[in-house]
């Protein structure tokens, strides 16, 4: 009997390879460990999958040359979400599986659990008769400071006190002092709770005893109005998990958020919890693994990529802000992490909730079908009366920097009452571009088929799609006219025209370009809460999970963005962007205002979410859905192509088309932004009415894209894909 090992390698390959496992690693070798083998003529760091038994010997094959670990570093539910994934989205298993890892094990690096050495004093250190140090000065001091800590000093400890690793081995060797290795261990508080919980109201313990009658999987969609309550359900259910010994993920979409929602957590409750964000470096983030691996960890709370962390013992997941598109990973290996963290939790047996004010189509449907228990919170918390909303015809009115007269009198207004405002538009820079009063002419972007923003802070024309910029020109090179004007406006230019409205009052203005890291985010924050009178402008940085207790008006300065586009979930973001604003009006004890500007004032939706809410607009969308064909309710994927010219890039499209006609109904199409940064863009969609059916006929798509691909033509598939653009 021989034995072969399946190994997946990080290569844009859709297969694994085969190996031979030497005598020395049969008893050692399991799946989920990682091996070096030779791969052509380099040396590759591998994944085991799996071991096959052959009843003959197989001498051409390869020897594995090293085993690196003791223990699977991916466990059998992490190995088979890698299996998953792989076949859901077509993406090759091994770089999948080292997707998951954190990059130090990808390189290499040891997956042993990290140990510290410790320093003791011995019975003789107790002595006084054996501190015979008098020549030995620092040997004398590291005595001292070392019989403080009876429990054991580690060698940062030591150094604070200026005593280094050789003075402590000295102390060893004189048997004043005993060396020991321990891993690192975190400290839990005595109690679990650091605060007493609020008590629930009738709806969110009605909530929160859903969740806890269900044994083993079941995946929960909490669906609560902003300040409802739900973060208070979370935590109670959180507490129910870590009393048992276990561990709970939360996700949530923006890096943003995790310092918030982490120190909202650390209020409630006494154990170790850590966030998992892209800002950790390599090492916290493979010391972060050790110990969520340990179980040491008991509260994670992270982005996307937290959901591949290792937990020993996972009780809960939650989805916070579920409809949020961060959660779809667009580059490399593509995936959308709310529906694999349903995957997972049912691998797992534990429950998962999906919580927001404005649930996604996709999980509203999977509510409404009954596939997903629908939790519902009707009520504000803080008995704070739900906002009013006036919608504000703006058809033939003036506008100053996009603000009709009456918006400008109201913010006024609010502010004189010592409120705070907040003035929405989803657009940075100055003006969205700068044309030729006279002939038309526009400055364009040499590399997209896009117009570049004026930003007047820089002073330059910038390209939002691949960063060429320009000097601001003074004449038109056409017809040599100096009436040139900057149309469309951005967030730079609002601030510009509120600063005659805000008087003494300050202005935050909060997009890419004026928060350019974290600190000055959490900096413009702080001031904010200090709930002084002034003006918020801002884009969707400004709305995700903020809480801005004495904003009393909310305008929304372009509420038709987005109504109407060529990507039909254009309307459903829309539509959660303008009720996920409205939201931040009146949290506290003041009744709020939300002024919606529109062109449109009777389009449908926009009446529907006024008059009866999200909940009811979402069912309007949904049915639109569903007599258009459009997923939910039937199922898409997309195949991207980029090349050097148009020709070459249709032409490829066009024989995957010919290939898989059943089910690619419309040709390929042009991307939106046709060239970006040089190259040409266009996809094909594929679309099926079932998701089998959809996914049997793509089984071999990679392959035939891999076939017809000439030289210089990229392209990639997305399944399920969130942006059309
Ligand atoms: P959401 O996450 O739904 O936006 P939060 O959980 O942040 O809402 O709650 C909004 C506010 O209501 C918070 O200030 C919170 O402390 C308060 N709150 C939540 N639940 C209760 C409760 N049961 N009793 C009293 N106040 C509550
Ligand atoms: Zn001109
Ligand atoms: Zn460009």
């Amino acid at each position: 009997m021989y034995l072969i090992a399946q190994i997946a390698l990080p290569v844009p390959l859709h297969q694994c390879f085969s190996y031979r496992l030497p005598q020395h690693m049969l008893e050692r070798v399991r799946a989920g460990m990682r091996v070096r083998v030779s791969f052509g003529s380099r040396m590759l760091i591998g994944l085991v999958t799996g071991i096959e038994t052959l009843d003959h010997a197989e001498p051409s094959l390869k020897l594995i040359e090293e085993l690196l670990d003791d223990a699977p570093v991916l466990a059998d539910p992490m190995l088979e979400l890698g299996h998953f994934i792989s076949q859901y989205y077509l993406q090759p298993l091994g770089e999948v599986l080292f997707h998951m890892l954190p990059s130090l094990l990808r390189q290499g690096q040891s997956s042993h659990r990290p140990t510290q050495s410790l320093w003791h004093p011995t019975a003789l250190a107790h002595l006084s008769s054996a501190h015979d140090l008098r020549r030995a000065p620092r040997q004398w001091r590291a005595l001292q400071i070392l019989l403080e800590f009876p429990a054991g000093l580690s060698r940062q400890v030591a150094q604070l006190h200026g005593i280094t690793v050789a003075d402590l081995d000295n102390l060893v060797r004189r048997e004043l002092a005993a060396r020991t290795e321990s891993h690192e261990s975190l400290h839990e508080g005595a109690s679990l709770l650091a605060e007493v919980p609020l008590t629930p109201s009738d709806e969110q313990a009605q909530a929160i005893a859903c969740v806890r009658s269900q044994q083993g999987f079941g995946c929960h969609v909490l669906e609560g109005i902003t300040g409802s309550g739900k973060t208070e359900v979370y935590l109670h259910l959180i507490a129910d998990v870590l009393a048992r010994g276990q561990q709970a993920l939360v996700l949530v979409p923006e890096i943003n958020l995790t310092p918030q929602t982490l120190q909202r957590f650390q209020q409630r409750f006494h154990v170790p919890m850590i966030s998992l964000h892209s800002e950790l470096g390599d090492r916290e983030r493979l010391r972060a693994w050790h110990l969520i691996r340990s179980g040491q960890m008991r509260l994670i709370v992270g982005t996307r990529s937290a959901l591949f962390c290792p937990m020993l013992n996972p009780g809960l997941m939650i989805l916070d802000e579920e409809h949020d598109g961060s959660f779809k990973q667009q580059e490399g290996v593509r995936y959308h992490a709310r529906d694999l963290a349903v995957y997972l939790a049912s691998r797992q047996g534990i429950p998962i909730i999906l919580g927001s004010a404005t649930p996604s189509l996709e999980t509203l449907n999977n509510a409404l079908q009954g596939r997903y228990t629908h939790l519902q919170l009707h009520r504000r918390s803080n008995r704070s009366t739900p906002a009013q909303i006036i919608v504000q015809d703006i058809r033939g009115q003036e506008l100053q920097a996009g603000l009709s007269s009456t918006s400008l009198v109201r913010i006024q207004e609010h502010l004189q009452r010592k409120q705070q405002v907040l003035v929405f538009l989803n657009r940075r820079g100055y003006a969205t571009s700068v044309l030729c009063h006279d002939c038309g002419w526009r400055v364009h972007c040499p590399h997209c088929s896009v117009y570049p923003t004026l930003h007047q802070g820089i002073g330059r024309m910038l390209c939002h799609h691949c960063g060429w910029n320009c000097a601001v020109p003074q004449s038109c090179p056409d017809c040599n006219s100096t009436r040139l004007m900057a149309t469309g406006t951005g967030t730079e230019r609002l601030e510009q025209l509120l600063q005659s409205v805000a008087g003494t009052c300050p202005i935050w203005r909060m997009d890419r370009d004026s928060i350019p890291n974290h600190r000055v985010l959490e900096h413009t924050l702080a001031e904010i809460h200090q709930n002084q009178p002034g003006i918020l402008i801002g884009t969707q940085m400004l709305v995700k999970g903020h809480h801005f207790h004495a904003v009393s008006l909310v305008v929304v300065v372009d509420t038709d963005a987005g109504l109407f586009s060529a990507d039909f979930r254009s309307p459903e973001r829309s539509l959660q962007r303008i009720h996920q604003v409205a939201g931040r009006s009146g949290r506290s004890t003041i009744q709020g205002q939300v002024i919606l500007q529109t062109h449109d004032p009777e389009h449908p939706l926009l009446q529907c979410l006024i008059r009866s809410g999200y909940h009811a607009v979402a069912q309007i969308m949904l049915q639109e859905r569903h007599q258009l064909n459009l997923p939910p309710y039937s199922y898409q994927a997309l195949v991207h192509c980029q090349g050097r010219s148009s020709a070459e890039v249709q032409q490829f499209l066009l024989e995957i088309h010919t290939i898989f006609r059943l089910i690619s109904p419309y040709g390929p199409v042009c991307a939106p932004i046709e060239k970006k940064a040089g190259v040409f863009r266009a996809h094909l969609l594929l679309q099926a009415n079932g998701r089998p059916a959809l996914h049997q006929q793509m089984a071999n798509l990679p392959a035939v894209c891999k076939d017809k691909a000439r030289h210089g033509i990229r392209w990639w598939i997305d399944v399920d894909p969130q942006d059309l653009l």
